[in-house]
């Protein structure tokens, strides 16, 4: 058997260099001691999966907490699943949430390119390779000769696959390969599995800890009939000639661990460290499955954005997923950056992490709370004009009025700081009321019309925009009283059934009036804030709609 000759005819890539070409133009990367180098290896499909950004994190954290590397692959062999605008997607998505790359696909960088379409003729190199030293060989089988392998193996109960004596191709004579090719017979390259079934090894996974590894014993597909390599031999190649030190990658993966290992070998080159995350999980009634694509909107990341959860909201709530001691040093620590904790793989969960939205909205809240009136005017505005309604983006152009407001609905300068916003998207709809065009109340007054009209119109016969905030409660004490309320608490509370109610049932009068709500922060603020026309305006049209 001639497998040099072979080779050429299988492979045909004229622009295929020896080897040493290679592994020269990729040298060993000059890192200190240590360094983690750490990709992230999407498929352009155009989706990006929360699964996504929890792996991006932890490999950018263990390459720059490392000095090492962290670069981006794109793995677009699956021409299907190939989606436009797909790599746009990728980055920007992942730069929103502050993951910053290296190099890689749509960056600079030496060990390109980063698209494994535009590697076609390395992978042509290590596959000739593999043939010439009889590990690798052509299969011709048809898909219906495979369904029917498949078929005889299930009724059989026997391990599916394509091995052993269920692979036809592994000993085509050379003359059987030349009469199919010469028939234009379509084919696939396999790897000659040298492994064996029966044999367990033990095997160190970054993530999972102690596991055992059975041996690979399938001739797995390593180029298509296109040419076009498969995911295992495209990142084997890939991790070998980027010179990938750490692989953390889902946890899917692992079933595919023995092919890779064996791979590896076959071709020569040092194994990296695997670590295989769990999968994100989220309790639906009383289980717990996996986020779904299809069924959960959360689990992409777009979610995010279009809600307005902050990055850092997103961040830190993924490193509580992330690593099992990271809530304790935040408590510790809450002003420090996130990067200064130590992320470590070792504290990476080895089953499934449970994403349970309401806790990253209380971190959200967290968050939020610690924004400047700066910060949060940018990151609300940012998102208004993304997606916001016109109206929304307009309440931005006046800065001096909605830094106002923010401080107010903030609590600055209070006493506390109030945590009521977990988003954008709800901040901004919880602040409409402070501007006319999206100022739409629904009045829930709790008295009759004749008593609501008679405490407004009082309100506007005294109301003097000039007022400190003491002498405008006193003010409305004496609506209260004027119309038989309680001004003082104590005489209330005393004999509560004497009164219709009491000052707070008044001021709640006043500020469904003038916000809509019953519930909103200091309403002698909000009334100077939106100034006496306004204010003044929205009494009038809360008294001609009783
Ligand atoms: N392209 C694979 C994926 O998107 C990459 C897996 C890996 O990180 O090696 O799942």
């Amino acid at each position: 058997m001639d497998w040099n000759k072979l080779a050429d005819i299988l492979v045909p890539d004229e622009n295929v260099k020896p080897l040493d070409y290679y592994e020269a133009l990729y040298p060993e990367r000059d890192l200190p001691k240590g360094a983690r180098v750490t990709r992230l290896a999407p498929s352009p499909t155009g989706f990006m999966h929360l699964g996504n950004l929890y792996v991006a994190i932890a490999n950018e954290r263990i390459a720059h907490q490392s000095g090492g590397v962290f670069y981006l692959r794109i793995e677009d062999t699956d021409d299907k699943r190939k989606v436009e605008g797909a790599v746009e997607v990728i980055h920007s998505s992942l730069k929103y949430f502050g993951i910053a790359f290296d190099e890689g696909a749509e960056l600079s960088g030496n060990y390109g390119p980063y698209y494994q379409r535009q590697r076609a003729e390395i992978y042509h190199a290590y596959a000739k390779d593999l043939i010439r030293r009889g590990l690798a060989y052509p299969c011709f089988c048809t898909e219906e000769e495979l369904e029917k392998t498949r078929e005889y193996q299930t009724e059989n109960k026997l391990l599916p696959g394509y091995y052993g004596e269920f692979a036809h191709c592994r000993n085509l004579s050379e003359e059987e390969i030349l009469a199919n090719l010469a028939a234009k017979k379509p084919y696939v390259i396999r790897l000659r599995s040298q492994g064996n079934v029966e044999v367990k090894h033990p095997f160190r996974d970054a993530v999972k800890g102690e596991i055992t590894v059975t041996e690979n014993n399938q001739d797995v597909v390593i180029l298509k009939s296109d040419g076009i390599p498969t995911y295992h031999f495209a990142h084997a190649v890939d991790d070998h000639l980027m010179r990938t030190n750490l692989v953390i990658r889902g946890e899917e993966w692992l079933a595919s661990l023995p092919i890779h290992i064996e791979l590896f070998k076959a071709l020569g080159f040092r194994l990296p460290e695997y670590g295989h995350n769990c999968s994100i999980q989220k309790m639906d009634g009383d289980t717990r499955r996996k986020l779904s694509k299809r069924k959960d909107p959360e689990a992409s990341l777009t979610f995010y954005r279009e809600e307005g959860y902050h990055p850092l909201a997103v961040r830190t709530y993924m490193m509580t997923l992330l690593n099992s001691n990271f809530e304790e040093w935040r408590l510790k620590f809450p002003d420090k950056p996130l990067d200064e904790f130590k992320f470590s793989i070792g504290k990476m969960g080895k089953s499934g992490a449970l994403f349970d939205i309401l806790k990253l909205n209380d971190v959200s809240k967290t968050v939020l709370s610690g924004l400047s009136e700066t910060e949060m005017f940018d990151f609300l505005k940012d998102w208004a004009e993304h997606y916001g309604s016109d109206a929304e983006k307009k309440h931005f152009s006046d800065r001096e009025y909605m830094l106002k407001v923010l401080s107010l609905c903030m609590g600055i300068g209070g006493k506390k700081r109030r945590k009521d916003f977990v988003s954008a998207k709800q901040a901004v709809s919880m602040l409409s009321y402070f501007f006319d065009d999206t100022f739409a109340p629904e009045y829930a007054f709790r008295y009759s019309p004749e008593v609501v009209r008679s405490v407004l119109e009082g309100f506007e016969a005294s109301y003097d925009s000039a007022d400190d905030s003491s002498a405008w409660f006193s003010k409305v004490k004496a609506v209260a009283e004027e119309n038989g309320f309680a001004s003082d608490m104590k005489a209330y509370k005393a004999n509560p059934d004497a009164y219709p109610g009491n000052v707070s049932d008044v001021a709640e009068m006043l500020r469904v009036a003038v916000t809509g709500l019953s519930n909103t922060p200091d309403l002698w603020t909000i009334m100077q804030i939106l100034g006496k026309e306004r204010t003044l305006s929205r009494i009038d049209g809360a008294i001609a709609s009783l």
